[in-house]
Order: C-alpha cells, then sequence, then structure tokens
C-alpha cells in the first residue's frame, strides 16, 4: 500500500497513548453510551450504569449524520455541554462526532476524544482539520471504504501532526438487509498487520441489532480488537435515534463482563500477536494465566464430580487411560512428556479421590430438587 506511510506497521511496537486514566491500545477500551444526548438526565442514568458497568469512555453524539433532514438532528451546543458535565461527574473521558470543521477547535474543547463518522470518513477538509487538533480521534470506516482507503484517511490526520488516532470498523455495506450493515471482522487482524494504530469495533452500528452485538463483542475481542464501542440507553425504547441497536445498562453489563474475561485470556497468551515489553509485563501474564489455570482446573473437578451422576461405582480405567491419550497428544513447544504424564496423574487422583470422598457424596439434584440415580446404560462413563 504505497500511500501509506505514517500510518504503516514497520516494526512489533504498535502504537499506545493515554485518554485519561485508559492507555489505548493497552487497556480493552470499552466506549459505551447513547447514540445521541438527549438530556441530562438521560446521559447521567446512561453514564452511572456504564461506569458501574466497567466502561472506561462515554459516547454520545450531539451533531448527528443523519440519512433524512427531518431526523432528529442532535442538541448540538446544549448536548455537547451535558456530555462534558456528566463525563466529569463519573470521571469518564467524552466521545463525541464532529461533521464540520468550523466545529472542529471548540468542539476539542469539551470533548476528550473526537469521533469523524463514517458518512464523513473521506472528508479530507474535515480529516485535516482534526489533523490540526490536539484531539485524540476516532475515524470510523466508511461504509464503503477499502482497507486501502480508511488507512489513507488516517494518513491524512498524522500528516497534519496528530499521531493519536483510532481505527473503529462500524460494518460495511453489503448485499444482506438482515443486519443494517456487515461486521468485517477481518479488519481487525488485517488493520493490526498493516497499520501500528489501534483498532476498535463497533457493533451497534455494524449489525444494528441488539440481540447480535453481544457475540459480536466478544468475536471483536478474540480477534484482538483493542476495544469496543456500543450504544446504550437506560430506556431503549424512548431513544430518539437508533433505538433497535440500543442496549438496555444491563445488557451492556454482561457483555463488559465477558468481553473484559476473555481479553485478559487472549492477551495474556500473547494470541493477538501482542509480545510482552518487559520482565513486569511478563509476570503479570503469567499471573493472568495462573489464573486461568486454576479456575479451569476448579471447573474441571466439578464436571469431574457430576459425573457421579452419570456412572456406577466402577472406575474406569479405559477413560483414564483416554484422557492421557488426548493430554499427550497436546505435548508441545517446551513442554516434555514426562511432566505432563506426572502432571496428570496428579490431576486424575484427585479426580478420582473428589469423587469417592464422603464430602461429596451428596446426592446430585436434578432442577426439581429431586435426587438424580445413576443411568445404567452410561455404566462407566
Ligand atoms: C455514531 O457512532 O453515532 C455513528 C453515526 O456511527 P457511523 O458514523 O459509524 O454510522
Ligand atoms: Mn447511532
Amino acid at each position: 500500500m504505497n500511500g501509506i506511510r505514517l500510518a504503516a506497521r514497520r516494526e512489533e511496537k504498535r502504537t499506545q497513548f493515554t485518554v485519561g486514566e485508559v492507555t489505548v491500545g493497552k487497556d480493552l477500551l470499552l466506549i459505551a453510551g447513547p447514540c445521541s444526548v438527549e438530556s441530562e438526565e438521560q446521559m447521567w442514568e446512561t453514564a452511572r450504569a456504564a461506569r458501574a458497568a466497567g466502561a472506561n469512555m462515554l459516547r454520545g453524539g450531539a451533531f448527528k449524520p443523519r440519512s433524512s433532514p427531518y431526523s432528529f438532528q442532535g442538541m448540538g451546543l446544549a448536548g455537547v455541554k451535558i456530555l462534558r458535565r456528566v463525563g466529569d461527574e463519573f470521571g469518564l473521558p467524552v466521545v463525541t462526532e464532529v461533521m464540520d470543521t468550523r466545529d472542529v477547535a471548540w468542539l476539542g474543547e469539551f470533548a476528550d476524544v473526537l469521533q469523524v463518522g463514517a458518512r464523513n470518513m473521506q472528508n479530507f477538509a474535515l480529516l485535516k482539520e482534526v489533523g490540526r487538533s490536539r484531539r485524540p480521534v476516532i475515524l470510523k470506516r466508511g461504509m464503503n471504504a477499502t482497507l486501502e482507503e480508511w488507512l489513507s484517511s488516517a494518513e491524512y490526520i498524522l500528516s497534519e501532526g496528530n499521531d493519536r488516532v483510532i481505527l473503529c470498523e462500524r460494518g460495511i455495506r453489503t448485499f444482506e438487509r438482515y443486519t443494517r450493515n456487515t461486521m468485517d471482522l477481518s479488519a481487525v487482524p488485517a488493520v493490526h498487520e498493516l497499520a501500528h494504530l489501534p483498532v476498535i469495533v463497533d457493533p451497534s452500528h455494524g449489525t444494528g441489532k441488539v440481540s447480535l452485538i453481544p457475540a459480536m463483542c466478544l468475536a471483536a475481542v478474540a480477534g484482538g480488537a483493542d476495544g469496543i464501542m456500543v450504544e446504550v440507553h437506560a430506556r431503549p425504547a424512548e431513544a430518539l435515534c437508533d433505538a433497535d441497536q440500543a442496549l438496555t445498562p444491563e445488557q451492556f453489563a454482561a457483555i463488559a463482563a465477558q468481553v473484559k474475561t476473555l481479553a485478559v485470556f487472549i492477551r495474556s497468551t500473547g494470541a493477538d500477536d501482542r509480545p510482552a515489553g518487559d520482565l513486569a509485563e511478563c509476570r503479570r501474564r503469567i499471573n493472568q494465566l495462573d489464573a486461568w489455570i486454576m479456575s479451569l482446573l476448579r471447573s474441571r473437578m466439578e464436571l469431574a464430580l457430576q459425573t457421579r451422576r452419570f456412572k456406577t461405582g466402577v472406575l474406569d480405567r479405559g477413560r483414564e487411560e483416554e484422557v492421557l491419550g488426548n493430554v499427550m497428544q497436546a505435548v508441545a513447544g517446551p513442554l516434555s512428556e514426562e511432566f505432563c504424564r506426572e502432571l496428570y496423574g496428579r490431576i486424575m487422583a484427585e479426580s478420582r479421590r473428589l469423587q469417592d470422598s464422603e464430602e461429596t457424596m451428596r446426592p446430585a439434584l436434578d432442577p426439581n430438587g429431586e435426587p438424580v440415580l445413576p443411568t445404567m446404560e452410561r455404566n462407566g462413563r
């Protein structure tokens, strides 16, 4: 990609910068808030819930790029002021969209991050203007833009001297009509391959459907996204804009908990191709992996206890051999066969001990509270 110079990834290092207390490119960005600022009360309720669920940035549009001139266009300055006040109250940096070159300077005085929306991705005058701003910029992918065009637009901002650009994949338009757009999640690893800039995903505009957002958030983070941005409204049915894709605070809280857990896993295993930078980082990842190993062990022992419901008391040596066989097939890298055999010997012995122990012998109960009897057909499994 010839025209991609300043954004191009040349070495392992990726761009990181701080916005308030968040380090973009390192911490998982969780940007939540309504499509548009509608009132102080609406922002306040939404921000409180978003913050409690772990959001680290608040969004809210005051200038809305609506397809129809007769739709709600946003509250303008009054909305920006509300966003700022509420953000300050909850200690959340705020992000809002800028649509006009004339608004860049003064909006930058209110917002922590300026957003250039999909429809303005190739508004070159606007790109140059935000490039001259001191504020970090979220650059959304145009709905018909190729990766090269998107990165070229980032290049406009970078070449004006603003190197704090966050790319945001928000779905592209295809022939599909069930979803509002088609999420191009391959854009996440592709951007990481081509550029050093952080990339986040917005499944709210990408899918347009509340039911599809949780899975897309997880998939984005699994694919190495630096964060997600979602629309959240205290009362989605009342949203003046994009009501069909507005999450309730409860739905957002569930998503936030899941993606945070997943991000820890993805990052500590290095599955997102982010090498540990120093000794402290190596140790932090080891601590995280240890926490995962312990939680996996706990789940494994709990399942082993549940198998009692289905089997009679006879120990099935064949099953133990099968388990060991599976484990040995996964021996690779720095793991030695001897170590794995010994480790699994211990794990299976503990599993047996738990299954036989009196303390854990309470009868298993079905959902109606009735004891579950062993199933004879599954004898020994
Ligand atoms: C938005 O984030 O409010 C928005 C209008 O998004 P997009 O530019 O991606 O359509
Ligand atoms: Mn919206």
